[in-house]
């Protein structure tokens, strides 16, 4: 199996090699075999990609929001119009499961397309009125952005950053996850095929190395991460010593509140949602599921019944529920905490095998797992594992449930499960997070806003949010009659 793209890096509207950069190679997921060969963006290559940037965004923002848009509408349609194999791409990238990839990850790209070249049209500035004089504000592009992706969901990333982006007139430079670099060079082709004028959106590959150059390089105006707590971390400090606008969006240990009267099986069916979908990689993934006394057990009887029958196998297979993780490093990650979890007191109840399949031997399998009996301050509890790993935990009370649920570093999201939506609305009142379900989870239109609270990130992507997060405000103050000088 091959996925060789044309060169390693998309730069001025063209694909550009330098064979000089570390070796990058593209793993599928499912095998272990090498599809594809790339290589890190050199200095070089980076200080290419951002003049092309420099030099593209000025006439790209003197044309009117209309004009950009459509480009962007274009490009969203070509994306559907390929949507299969892109799919089929973002599969092999990442390992997920091809019933998911052909209905979640190029569509959602296309969402934010489709939204941000029309929204955009419609993100105007303010007038005041003073009596006589009058101020109005304009919406203005920073420059230059720099978008890094993570690798759970590649293509979605680099829509969701570069849609706003080069909807309100600026230029991005985008670094895809070393582990998944294929779909945003295709992003940008397509980008050129609707007429997108070079150099406004370039992809360039790389470690972390690349991503501090991008983040630190003194003509970028703003960068938008995805990635874990440690890496926004440095890329916050690295954009805060530059003075740079800075997106964040990390990561989480997310909680899911069952409460009694809840319909049970929609409860299990968004817990298992919130935890197994694209193998449990999912930032927002609700993985601390607090289950209320009086319907624990009917909960965990037909959670256990429903886990076991996901099919986990061949990612390109239609009927496959669940495909690898992402990585060995990934594998051992989460496998390391189905030990810490059995070592930490927690009940194995489901899963936490590697699933032998034939023919995917040296894939990155897991089963997916849940553990019960699992107390708050258990590592399996506090810690993002980013694997199908589900702690279920115990409550009686509503007091109790939110201080508990409350009780964590993170705050990316939170789902509530219960017919009294007097209670729904009260409990997501209180709740620490940047995203809440109630009834059921991880949805992530493009029309309402995404991002975290504490310390699960800063900013936010998705609705007019984010274009207010790619500009900035000038105002302007027009005076009408004289100049009031005391002088
Ligand atoms: P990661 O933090 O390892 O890497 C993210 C990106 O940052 C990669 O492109 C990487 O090359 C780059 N990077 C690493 N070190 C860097 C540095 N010092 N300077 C600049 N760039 C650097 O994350 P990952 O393993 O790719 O993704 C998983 C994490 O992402 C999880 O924590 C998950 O929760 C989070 N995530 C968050 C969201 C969200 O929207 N909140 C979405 C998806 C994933």
């Amino acid at each position: 199996m091959k996925a060789q793209p044309k060169a390693s890096h998309y730069v001025n509207g063209r694909h550009v090699e330098d064979e000089r950069g570390d070796l990058l190679p593209v793993i599928y997921p499912a095998t272990g075999e090498t599809i594809a060969t790339l290589h890190a963006a050199t200095d070089n290559i980076i200080e290419l990609a951002i003049e092309a940037a420099r030099a593209a965004q000025p006439a790209w923002a003197r044309l009117k929001p209309v004009e950009r848009g459509r480009i962007l509408r274009r490009a969203a349609d070509i994306l559907r119009a390929r949507n299969d194999e892109l799919a089929r791409l973002e599969t092999l990238d990442t390992g997920k499961a091809i019933q998911e990839t052909l209905v979640a990850d190029p569509a959602s790209a296309a969402d934010a397309l489709e939204f941000f070249g029309g929204a955009v049209t419609a993100f105007t500035g303010d007038y005041v009125d003073f009596g006589g004089a009058f101020a109005y504000t304009r919406r203005e592009p920073l420059g230059v952005c720099v978008g890094i992706g993570a690798w759970n969901y590649p293509i979605q990333g680099a829509g969701w950053k570069s849609a706003p982006a080069l909807a309100m007139g600026n230029a991005m430079v985008f670094k895809p996850s070393e582990n998944t670099p294929l779909s945003a060079l295709a992003l940008a082709e397509i980008y050129t095929e609707a007429g997108l004028p070079d150099g406004l959106f370039n992809v360039v590959q790389g470690y972390g190395a690349a991503g501090a150059a991008l983040a630190s390089h003194p003509v970028v105006a703003k960068v938008s991460l995805t990635g874990s707590v440690p890496t926004g971390k440095k890329v916050l400090a690295l954009a805060g010593s530059h003075m740079k606008h800075a997106t964040m969006e990390l990561g989480g240990k997310s909680p899911l509140i069952v409460f009694d009267d809840a319909d049970v099986e929609n409860a299990v069916g968004g817990a298992m949602l919130g935890n197994f979908y694209s193998t449990g990689q999912v930032c927002s993934n609700g993985t601390r599921v607090f289950v209320q006394d009086g319907i624990y057990d009917r909960f965990l009887d037909s959670l256990a019944r429903r886990t076991k029958a996901i099919r986990i196998g061949d990612p390109l297979d239609p009927e496959t529920q669940m495909g690898p993780l992402i990585n060995k490093a990934q594998h051992d990650k989460v496998n390391g905490y189905v030990a810490i979890g059995r070592q930490e007191g927690a009940t194995l109840h489901c899963g936490g095998g590697i699933p032998k399949l034939q023919g995917f031997e040296n894939g990155f399998f897991i089963e997916p797992t849940i553990f019960t009996g699992v107390e708050d301050g258990m590592r399996i509890a506090r810690e993002e594992i980013f694997g199908p790993v589900m702690a279920v935990l115990r409550f009686s009370g509503e007091d109790e449930v939110i201080e508990r649920a409350n009780d964590s570093e993170f705050g990316l999201s939170a789902g509530v499960f219960t017919r009294d939506l007097p209670r729904a609305h009260r409990v997501v009142g209180e709740l620490q997070a940047g995203t809440c379900w109630i009834n059921t989870y991880n949805l992530a239109p493009v029309e309402i806003p995404f991002g975290g609270a504490k310390q699960s990130g800063i900013g936010r992507e998705n609705s007019l949010a984010a274009l207010g997060h790619y500009s900035q405000l000038k105002s302007v103050y027009v005076e009408t009659g004289n100049v009031a000088s005391p002088y």
